[in-house]
């Protein structure tokens, strides 16, 4: 057995690269060129300014990365679950804001309208969306409804060949940039199913607005959407969507990419402590040389191989269409719990340096609180994890 280099790449102690195949490789190093170049030189002014750059949405299209595990046939770059998890990864080093716009546009609006929408819908947004000509957000939660959605107050009614619709949604990433909305509003009268409406911009009664004063996720748009009195044509309802289960399939198919993402956050903090410890004395001897340091660090690079297997577990399961609710319901939890340890322990190490958001990590730190809320709570996930373990509802 040969002597491993010191000190040891992450990448070689998670032991995954023989594993990938080598699309999955060149899309995570193409990502990573991407991010290197293009993302990462700008993120501490942006975060700072509470924006995302909106030059980043046709470069990120360019790289095929919107809706890109998306069939070929609109337009997508039909990549693996795996390789789209990868390029998530690589997203979230530089920032979870970032990888959140992808997460959103693909995972959540691209889908949804693939997954539920008339062939027609299909042909009609997504080969612009994977271009980036059109930007989607995903209008799920309210102000008074987001771990129990099947509580909305978003109505819609039919109106001739139509529908109106009318409700505030809360929490909206890429609201204020949408060019295009799916909303979820429950029907009234009859069975009051809940149904999924692609709204356009500009649209009568139809507005967003910026949720200001935010202190995570500060380089993403977050936003709340207001219909009044909407009028849509029957061709803007996803025809395959009917029911709850509708907008929660989508959130289960986002929740994959959340989890995979999260690592590239935990690994940039990793990787920032480790740095920092051995570049900086205390006591005349570097940090890392101290065992209390080697210890979180040791913690740390263990979180990250543990996450990083389960994610390639979950995504090869996925490719084969295996990947059930409640594992995704493990994956998102064990990972963003990780990713957020990670951060906050990094935060630690970095000592007074460690709150100026130059450092990196409490940028990452305060993005990673998101993670831990959105896509489902850290709770609402155990809460799936108990009752498929006992059969018993404690939700
Ligand atoms: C940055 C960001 C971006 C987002 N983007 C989107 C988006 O694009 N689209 C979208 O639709 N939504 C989005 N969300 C909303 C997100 O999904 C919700 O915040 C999340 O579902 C939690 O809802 P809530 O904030 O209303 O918290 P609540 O549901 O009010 O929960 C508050 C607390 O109570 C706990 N809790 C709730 N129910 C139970 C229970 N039964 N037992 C024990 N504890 C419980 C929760 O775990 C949590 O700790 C986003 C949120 C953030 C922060």
């Amino acid at each position: 057995m040969s002597t491993p280099a010191l000190p040891l790449e992450l990448d070689a102690l998670i032991g995954w690269s023989d594993q990938l195949t080598e699309e999955e490789r060149e899309v995570r190093a193409t990502t990573r060129r991407w991010v290197d170049g293009h993302a990462q030189p700008h993120i501490v002014d942006d975060f700072e300014a509470g924006t995302f750059r909106r030059s980043h949405v046709k470069e990120l299209a360019q790289l095929g990365l919107l809706g890109a595990p998306l069939p070929a046939e609109y337009g997508c770059a039909a990549v693996s679950n795996v390789a789209y998890g990868l390029a998530c990864l690589e997203l979230e080093r530089c920032d979870s804001g970032l990888r959140s716009f992808v997460s959103v546009q693909t995972s959540l609006a691209m889908y949804a309208i693939w997954r539920f929408g008339s062939e027609e819908q299909r042909r009609r947004w997504l080969p612009k969306m994977a271009t980036g000509d059109v930007v989607g957000c995903f209008g799920l939660t309210e102000p008074d409804h987001g771990s129990n959605p099947a509580g909305m107050a978003a109505r819609c009614r039919r109106d001739g060949d139509g529908w109106v619709l009318g409700g505030t949604k809360m929490w909206i990433t890429n609201a204020q940039i949408a060019d295009v909305a799916v909303f979820w509003a429950r029907e009234s009268g009859g069975d009051g199913r809940i149904l999924g409406f692609v709204v356009e911009r500009g649209t009568a009664g139809f507005s967003a607005a910026d949720i200001p004063h935010k202190l995570s996720m500060r380089a993403s748009h977050t936003g709340s959407l207001h219909c009044d009195e909407v009028r849509v044509p029957e061709a803007a309802r996803l025809p395959g969507a009917a029911g709850l289960v509708a907008p929660l399939a989508c959130l289960e198919n986002a929740r994959y990419g959340v989890a995979f993402g999260v690592l590239g956050a935990g690994m940039d903090c990793f990787e920032r402590a480790r740095t920092y410890s051995r570049d900086r004395r205390q006591f005349g001897v570097p940090l890392a040389a101290k065992q209390l340091v080697q210890a979180k660090l040791a913690d740390m690079a263990a979180d990250l191989v543990e996450g990083s297997l389960l994610a390639l577990h979950a995504g090869r399961l996925k490719d084969k269409g295996q990947l059930s609710s409640v594992q995704v319901s493990v994956l998102k939890r064990q990972n963003c719990r990780k990713a957020l340890r990670i951060a906050r322990e990094a935060r630690g190490l970095l000592g007074a340096n460690g709150i100026v958001v130059d450092y990196g990590v409490v940028r990452h730190m305060v993005n990673l609180e998101s993670t831990y809320t959105y896509e489902g709570t850290d709770e609402v996930h155990t809460l799936a994890i108990g009752r498929a373990l006992t059969g018993e509802n404690a939700f």
